[in-house]
């Protein structure tokens, strides 16, 4: 008995000894503790910060936090299959994504990978996701326009190629609405489109898909998409694959036009990411640096001067407000990193003002440079106007008996809000916008009803589009009005106004 126990013994000995412990101290680490998404790695002596590190079984690793002893590790995938003691490998390089003109109408997943069903993508080149912002002489100042099609906001809040524009409303305010126009608009523009969705529900997602292929705008777009279900080390990543997929064509010398819906999810999974990997918290408990955060992944976005190349990267992210609050941590932040912020107002939104975009808080910090001379002929004191019959507004309410000057600013500015009113995915080109702003220049508005206003903007454009092309012809090529083209308008637009009275109420 007692001798078989000592073979026992001896065999395990053996069996220990044969067994090839790795190497712990640079290339190799082992797992101690995992959970959550994120692995504690012992070992791995030379890993740098950001580092890809390869688990067993196809997992992939960022790592994050190099400590004197362990490596806090965010998983880039489920954590079902790892367990303590597992071997961790270094890749020695930074994580990396496909970039290139085959990723154009297709959905991939945070690590650019396809999830569309639509087969393999074979990228031109991989890119790190991390990179550094294009430097202060390699740029120029935004001065070509980039259109959203929506009449608010290319009248009165301009964005230019190369400009950082956030986009800052409630929940349900027409946030991914708003960029869905902007990116139908850039059909025909050479603009192409990179969507990033984080954390948005999948449906949301395919909801975006099918609006973009319908549309025909999916050809140009490409969607990178970290669902709300997947992890988040992936939401965290996202941004920065959409970024660098987006840098890839801004290199090339082409412009490039990236969404971040929204950043607000975006820095929520970050802080769950540091929370789990021990580090410490500060205001809302976000960790001290998710100011870096977004501002090293909108620093990203430029234009190129001629010199690099000539491309541009224009970003609108995305951020979700709490009750209108935009004084928050980090809508403040984001609000402080781009050069303006189109402000989507719930209330507005719910009076059937839609877009909803603010008048007054909204702003656009660079992009009147690259403004239309016709886009400014007709819009420059649109502000003014809104801002006036505001003012009123509330302060008519309690009388009612106006003076005929209050009377005048209150019904011009029922009109037109009323005209700034756009349908959900129906952008407008450039001319039509210019068209639909003249009648308000040039006092056509006031002649009509409020009810009206919107049925005459689509009977002009029509007629504009068809009898008077050449002169809709004009102001695309040069961009201006001029005082030839004014005079033309001026006899067309009385003679619409009255095809359009004998149509609804007979001559
Ligand atoms: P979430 O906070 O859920 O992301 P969101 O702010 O992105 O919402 P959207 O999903 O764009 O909002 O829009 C909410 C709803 O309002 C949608 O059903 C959309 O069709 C409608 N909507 C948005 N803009 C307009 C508009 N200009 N005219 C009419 N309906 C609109
Ligand atoms: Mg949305």
């Amino acid at each position: 008995m007692s001798l078989q126990s000592e073979q026992i013994i001896e065999k395990l000995k053996e069996r220990i000894q044969s067994i090839e412990l790795p190497d712990l101290s640079e290339e190799h680490g082992v797992v101690s503790t995992v959970g959550d998404g994120i692995a504690f790695v012992r070992g791995l002596r030379d890993v740098v910060s950001g580092e890809l590190l390869k688990f067993d079984g196809d997992t992939y690793g960022l790592a994050l936090n190099l400590e004197e002893n362990q490596v806090g590790v965010a998983l880039l995938g489920s954590d079902m299959n790892i367990r303590e003691n597992d071997i961790v490998r270094r890749t020695s390089h930074v994580v990396q994504v496909g970039v290139g003109d085959a990723l154009l109408g297709r959905v991939v997943d945070a690590l650019g990978r396809p999830i569309d069903g639509k087969g393999d993508i074979k990228p031109d080149a991989m890119l790190n996701l991390e990179r550094m912002a294009p430097g202060v002489m390699t740029r120029e100042s935004v001065h070509e326009s980039l259109f959203t099609g929506m009449k608010i906001v290319d009248a009165m809040i301009p964005i230019g190629k190369g400009q950082r524009e956030l986009i800052i409303g409630d929940r349900q305010t027409g946030k991914t609405s708003m960029i869905l126009s902007t990116i139908l608009s850039q059909k025909g523009q050479n603009v192409k489109c990179v969507y990033v969705a984080i954390g948005q529900k999948a449906s949301t997602v395919a909801r975006v898909v099918k609006k973009l292929q319908d549309h025909g705008a999916l050809d140009y777009t490409v969607i990178v998409s970290s669902a709300a279900d997947e992890s988040a080390p992936l939401q965290y990543i996202s941004p920065y694959t959409g970024c660098a997929i987006a840098e890839y064509w801004m290199d090339k010398g082409e412009d490039v036009l990236v969404i971040y819906d929204d950043l607000s999810k975006h820095a929520v999974s970050y802080r769950t990411i540091s929370l789990l990997l021990r580090r410490p918290s500060g205001r809302e408990a976000y960790p001290g640096d998710v100011f870096y955060l977004h501002s090293r992944l909108l620093e990203r976005s430029a234009k190129l001067n001629k010199q690099y190349g000539g491309g541009s990267m224009t970003a609108l992210p995305i951020i979700e407000t709490q009750a209108g609050d935009i004084s928050a941590y980090i809508p403040t932040n984001v609000i402080s990193i781009t050069d303006g912020q189109l402000f989507l107002n719930l209330d507005a939104f719910n009076a059937g003002r839609r877009p909803a975009v603010d008048s007054g808080l909204s702003v656009s910090r660079v992009g009147s440079a690259a403004q239309t001379k016709a886009m400014k002929h007709v819009s420059s004191s649109l502000k003014l106007e809104l801002a006036s019959y505001y003012e009123l507004l509330s302060f008519a309410q309690f009388s009612s008996d106006l003076d005929p000057e209050t009377k005048r600013i209150i019904d011009h500015g029922e009109r037109l809000v009323e005209l700034l009113k756009q349908e959900d995915s129906s952008p407008l080109s450039h001319e039509m916008i210019v068209l639909s702003l003249f009648l308000n220049k040039y006092g056509y508005l006031d002649e009509l009803e409020v009810k009206d206003v919107l049925p005459f903007e689509a009977l002009m454009h029509k007629r504009m589009s068809t009898v008077y092309k050449e002169i809709v012809d004009t102001i695309a090529e040069t961009h201006e009005l001029s005082d030839e083209t004014i005079e033309s308008l001026k006899t067309i637009m009385p003679q619409l106004i009255q095809e359009y009275r004998d149509m609804n109420y007979g001559s």
